[in-house]
């Protein structure tokens, strides 16, 4: 389709506009939307195109108030729509405020740079001077007073109200405000560093803080590793009682505990659990291939190769690697280009009778528990036996830094449930695996590709409210792997995220039972 033709993706968190959905994209929506009208053999727009996805991904908390999309006019069949809004060269982006009227061709907005902070800090114009009407989700951006904030809670009812202390010209505290319009019992505000009465009322002095006021008087310090947006919004979304609008608040431990169907186990997130791994093992064996009645081709390729990587460096205990060992003698010695789940089937059974060969039966999840049976689990699994095998291969010395991960996109590719996940994340192995060349970099490249994905799924159904899709590790679990630039903007410290899922995935760190 021409949506998969162009320079974005639906894994991207940009509107793909076409001429079916364009009207009820940019006209009269509640949202302001930036649209970028470009052209996919142009040069300049190919150069835009991370750009604008890296945008994207910066701001997708702020959709409900603004949101990009874009659309490709060198397809025909979207000619059309890019010579009715007057299109003349590529890239153009145009900005719709809401509510834009059918006639509106949107205003120019002028992205010479490619710097993500800038083309932010524009957007963050562009709301600020809205026109009536507001977007409804956007919250206030002025900067409040003392007057305001003597009557807040009268007028809002909140159970925070954040204050930012900022100079005039620092976006910190409405990006803040808008990272955190999806959240519920919170507000943030900007407070000027020249608003000198509440500035000497709490004898504020640095420049920018954040101060949490309670409907009861109190003002806290937040407390914050670095004085930056990211380290805001992080700890503003985590407040005990925030919650996701529209998501059901976390359910409480002794919820968990008293869930008779299957009993809660207690565990620690910091470690890896056997039980987690096997049973991802056992779904993915025994219900996920069994779905194929035949495996041929190339499945079949996928397999071996599954199995292979398995065998080489997964860290199992010797009964489940001996099942490995048999399935993967199995596999190698298939002389025809096909294989029947039935054959593989008889294997993972017959070995259940020898006590040296085996897989236990069923699931048992720990660290991948959901706080409801449909959340979590499977995927959860999935996710962190690949950041095992590849910090594994990176320990034993392999000769092909891609072995694991080309093998996960395959197993992904031909076997995975879900479609959708398996069209994504082909999507991004297509754009980049091919920039693997280090052991190292494998580590790192599933570590930022499962963050992309956590950056898309956060507040979608599938997020579990007791687990929220984080940039992960936290602030708090990895306080060293978080840093900033010198304006200001977040930067990971790849050199010590590498050490930290070293060690997170290394086998000392998993625990071969959940009651430890
Ligand atoms: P998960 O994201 O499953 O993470 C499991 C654990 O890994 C976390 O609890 C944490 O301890 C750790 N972790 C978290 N982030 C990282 C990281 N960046 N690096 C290392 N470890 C980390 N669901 C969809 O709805 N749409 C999709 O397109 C989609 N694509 C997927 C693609 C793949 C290949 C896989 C395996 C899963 C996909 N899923 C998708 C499922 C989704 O990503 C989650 O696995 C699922 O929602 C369960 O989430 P979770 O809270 O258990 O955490």
């Amino acid at each position: 389709s021409a949506a998969e033709a162009g320079l974005y993706t639906a894994s991207d968190q940009v509107v793909l506009l076409t001429p079916e959905n364009v009207e009820s994209v940019l006209i009269n929506s509640t949202a302001a939307i930036f649209a970028e009208f470009y052209a996919s053999w142009c040069g300049h727009c190919i150069a835009f195109s991370p750009v604008y996805k890296s945008l994207a991904r910066d701001i997708t908390e702020w959709k409900p108030a603004v949101d990009l999309a874009a659309i490709d006019c060198a397809e025909d069949e979207n000619r059309k729509v890019c010579t009715a809004f007057g299109i003349r060269a590529y890239p153009t982006i145009k900005f719709f405020h809401a509510y834009s009227k059918p006639e509106s061709r949107g205003q120019a907005f002028k992205a010479t740079t490619h710097d993500v902070r800038v083309l932010r800090q524009r957007i963050v114009d562009k709301l600020e001077n809205h026109e009536e009407p507001w977007p409804p989700a956007c919250p206030p951006l002025e900067p409040t007073s003392q007057t305001e904030i003597d009557s807040f809670f009268e007028n809002n009812n909140v159970q925070y109200l954040a204050l930012i202390f900022e100079d005039t010209k620092s976006y910190i505290g409405r990006e803040v405000t808008l990272d955190l319009l999806q959240f519920e019992t919170v507000a943030v505000r900007r407070v000027l560093s020249t608003e000198s009465a509440l500035v000497t009322k709490l004898g504020v002095t640095e420049f920018p803080s954040c101060y949490l006021y309670s409907p009861q008087g109190n003002f806290t310090r937040l407390e914050v590793n670095i004085e930056a947006r990211t380290f805001y919004s992080y700890a503003l979304q985590r407040l005990p009682g925030v919650t996701r609008s529209g998501k059901p608040p976390p359910v409480t431990a002794d919820v968990l505990a008293n869930n008779t169907q299957e009993p809660w186990k207690p565990f620690n997130q910091y470690k890896v659990y056997m039980a987690d791994l096997e049973s991802t093992l056992h779904f993915s064996l025994r219900v996920e291939l069994a779905a194929h009645t035949v495996i041929k081709g190339e499945a079949l390729s996928s397999l071996n190769d599954y199995i292979s990587v398995l065998v080489k460096y997964f860290p199992g205990r010797p009964v489940v690697m001996n099942l490995l060992k048999s399935l993967n003698a199995r596999l190698q010695n298939q002389t025809g280009d096909e294989i029947s789940y039935e054959a593989i089937g008889e294997i993972l059974d017959n070995s259940a009778q020898s006590a040296d060969t085996a897989l236990p039966e069923g699931v048992r999840w720990v660290g991948c528990q959901g706080s409801q049976p449909h959340l979590r689990r499977y995927p959860c699994g999935m996710w962190i036996l690949f950041h095992v095998l590849t910090v594994q291969a990176k320990n034993s010395g392999g000769t092909d830094p891609k072995e694991v991960l080309s093998a996960m996109r395959k197993y992904v590719h031909s076997f995975f449930g879900c479609t959708l996940c398996a069209e994504h994340f082909e999507t991004m192995a297509g754009e980049s695996l091919s920039g693997v060349n280090t052991f190292s970099s494998a580590v790192l490249w599933l570590w930022s590709r499962h963050n992309r994905v956590n950056n898309r799924l956060a507040g979608a159904l599938s997020e579990d409210p007791n687990f929220p899709k984080i940039q992960w590790p936290s602030p708090e679990t990895c306080p060293a792997c978080h840093s900033v630039k010198d304006n200001g903007e977040h930067r990971w410290s790849q050199e010590k995220v590498l050490p930290f899922l070293m060690s997170h995935f290394s086998s000392s760190n998993i625990l071969p039972d959940y009651l430890e």
